[in-house]
């Protein structure tokens, strides 16, 4: 090696270095992230940062989704927190490359991993959290343990046995208007659709909505086991509230909500309307799945990880909804 030629002080310098080069390079992605995520401004007072397409993974450290900010005349409020500890903090590090006012608030469109597990930034930063009270269930029924320790073990180091599940500060029972630094908020509680905790958070002077993943603007959704009837209703709830600019929770936002809400509205139509029809001839899944034609949808992304267990899901859905009747 080229130091062994150098006296030993400047030797044992060369060893320091190489030693913290390596250690920089072996910590979790919060730093490295920060420098990477980029504000997105869709309106006047509003800012997004879009997650990479597809699924949390560990090439992508889990920035597969979208959070979005608003900058008001005292403060800033946050829409979701993104998938990691370190993204969170490398969202709170975007924002301040915006504003450096005090961030007061997170709101959070839903209780799903890639949404909030940035929380604790804002937690430490000094923010209170609001979310439906819908997301309650998801602490009391095991699955989020369960989805932690997926990430624990998928998205290490980056999730790790110190990252912390934060519950809202205030959870919300229905619509919810308040002002805040001159602008006004609107959050309309459309779950259960994607999450049973869905809602949206309008800013009225703006134009913007966002909207979580009611929408997956240009993608296949996730729909597991999605209540895709009361989804579907969700995205008539936000074509009616007529945004000039809707942020979604994946994917680039939208300036035409009606044609991009088309894909995902015809997806889950689709699903329906195919899975239904296997559940009342009563043909197993497997047999259904294979002799649907996925032709229109099979070029849109995400379908390869997607397509099957949303086909799977909504075959469950409505087997449950034929029995209820
Ligand atoms: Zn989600």
């Amino acid at each position: 090696m080229a130091c062994s030629r150098l006296p030993l002080p400047s030797r044992l310098h060369a060893i320091v270095a190489l030693t913290l080069v390596i250690l920089a390079s072996l910590l979790p992605g919060g730093q490295a992230a920060a420098e990477t995520l980029r504000p997105v401004r869709v309106s006047e007072h509003a800012w997004y940062v879009l997650g990479d397409a597809g699924m949390a993974s560990a090439a992508n450290k889990g920035f597969n989704s979208n959070a979005g900010f608003v900058v008001t005349r005292d403060s800033v409020i946050v829409i979701d927190a993104l998938g990691t500890p370190p993204l969170g903090d490398a969202l709170l590090a975007a924002i301040r490359q915006v504003s450096s006012k005090p961030v007061k608030r997170v709101i959070l469109t839903h209780y799903h991993a890639d949404h909030f597990y940035g929380l604790a930034a804002f937690k430490a930063a000094g923010a209170e959290v609001w979310a439906h009270e819908g997301g309650k269930e998801y602490f009391g029924s095991g699955e989020a343990a369960a989805r932690l320790a997926q990430r624990q073990k998928d998205l290490f180091p980056w999730v790790d046995e110190n990252t912390r599940l934060i519950q809202a500060d205030r959870w919300l029972t229905g619509d919810t208007r308040f002002e805040e630094g001159g602008l006004h908020f609107r959050i309309t509680i459309l779950g259960p659709a994607h999450a049973p905790e869905d809602l949206v958070v309008t800013v009225e002077e703006d134009g913007v909505v966002f909207c979580g993943d009611i929408l997956f603007a240009g993608r296949i959704p996730f729909v597991g086991n999605a209540d895709s009837k009361r989804w579907l209703a969700a995205i008539d709830t936000l074509v009616g509230l007529k945004p000039k600019v809707l942020v979604t929770g994946h994917g680039n936002h939208s300036t035409n909500a009606a044609a991009d809400l088309k894909l995902t509205r015809d997806y889950l139509l689709y699903l329906r309307e195919q899975m239904g029809k296997a559940v009342e001839e009563m043909v197993p899944f497997e047999e259904a799945y294979a002799r649907t034609d996925w032709s229109r949808f099979s070029k849109v992304p995400a379908f390869e990880a997607a397509n099957r267990i949303n086909a799977y899901g909504s075959y469950l859905t409505l087997e449950r909804e034929s029995l209820a009747r």
